[in-house]
């Protein structure tokens, strides 16, 4: 079966969220990041890019269903009108005449669940980047029989060529099962194949980690990189743009081993689908702490798995014999 169709969807609809998304970074207020009850952030982009997303993929695949990060709940309820107006204002620059109503129904049609073929969308992870102002990501992806089949990977804030940070920004990942792994310009321009750093390549056996001490364990991070030849300074990113970084051979490592603050924390899916296929297609390996696959068949939560070890491959068996003392 070719993805043709559902990869031309997921990078149109990936793009235009991305666009909307440096829209409000650029004009964003303080009245635009709210809490949500988990006490994490969540802005008027969040939503707009869901809402944006899951009205093309209600278009386009009615019959998917759509498990996405966030919910209209909030901004349907009474005091959210300002909020509300602010998103629907946000999509309607794309979608002309969008209502407050349909934008909120756009919003809720991402509240699907996990089945034999859906999409999982994180609409923006790395909330708390995008509201420093760091990196980023619209992660949107197609699991059909719990296996990854097309991920797309909207980075709009990451350098294009990670040897020039200061240069053009806007990095668009795709991916579909079996066809390999690309990297384009978010502005347009032609794709190019990616692939995992090999090991011999000793300048670029570098980690990427969460720069939220919370997301992960920074120091056992570095102490397992070290013991298995990456010594380098580790580079801190947020968001899903680890798995990018990894994919083009930018670092040969991303560990995101569980937080010892909150070692009961189960992953979302939608925070790894669209990573883990495009590194898995750049030639890398993606699995929990004790070498488990990640489990997208059973729910939004992937309560079988802890932590995720994302590499080039090369170095995964010794990343898993380190952590098997530890997670065993
Ligand atoms: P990152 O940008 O890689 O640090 O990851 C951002 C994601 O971390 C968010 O989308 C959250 O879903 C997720 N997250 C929240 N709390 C935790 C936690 N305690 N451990 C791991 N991930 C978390
Ligand atoms: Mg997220």
């Amino acid at each position: 079966m070719s993805y043709a169709k559902e990869m031309e969807v997921a990078r149109e609809a990936a793009r235009a969220a991305a666009l909307l998304c440096e829209d409000v970074r650029r004009e964003m207020v303080s009245e635009d990041t709210f809490t949500k009850k988990d006490k994490s952030p969540v802005t008027v982009a969040d939503f707009g890019a869901q809402a944006l997303i899951c009205r093309r993929l209600a278009r386009e695949f009615p019959k998917d269903s759509v498990v996405g990060e966030e919910d209209a709940h909030a901004l349907r309820a009474e005091g959210a009108e300002d909020a509300r107006a602010r998103v629907a204002d946000y999509v309607g620059r794309q979608v002309a005449g969008a209502t407050e109503e349909q934008v909120c129904d756009w919003i809720d049609h991402g509240n699907g669940q996990v089945g034999p073929r859906y999409w999982t969308l994180d609409p923006i992870d790395g909330t708390k980047g995008f509201v420093r102002g760091d990196q980023y990501a619209v992660a949107l992806a197609l699991v059909e029989g719990g296996d990854l089949k097309v991920g797309v990977l909207a980075c709009p804030y990451l350098p294009v060529d990670p040897e020039d940070p200061d240069g053009e920004r806007g990095v668009l990942f795709t991916a579909i099962r079996g066809e390999g792994a690309q990297l384009e310009s978010l502005r347009g321009g032609d794709a190019r194949s990616i692939r995992v750093v090999p090991s011999h390549d000793v300048a670029n056996l570098r980690m990427v980690e969460s720069v939220e001490s919370g997301h992960g364990d920074h120091s056992l991070q570095g102490r397992v990189a070290a013991n298995v030849g990456v010594t380098r300074e580790s580079v801190r990113m947020d968001s899903q743009a680890k798995y990018g970084a990894v994919a083009r051979g930018q670092a040969a490592l991303y560990l995101r081993l569980p937080s010892p603050k909150t070692p009961d924390y189960r992953e979302n899916i939608w925070d790894h689908a669209a990573g883990a296929l495009v590194v898995e297609e750049a030639g890398g390996k993606v699995t929990d702490v004790r070498g488990r696959p990640l489990d997208f068949a059973n729910g939004s939560k992937m309560h079988g798995n802890r932590g995720v070890v994302v590499s080039n491959g090369t170095l995964h068996a010794d990343v898993l014999a380190q952590l098997a003392g530890i997670f065993g």
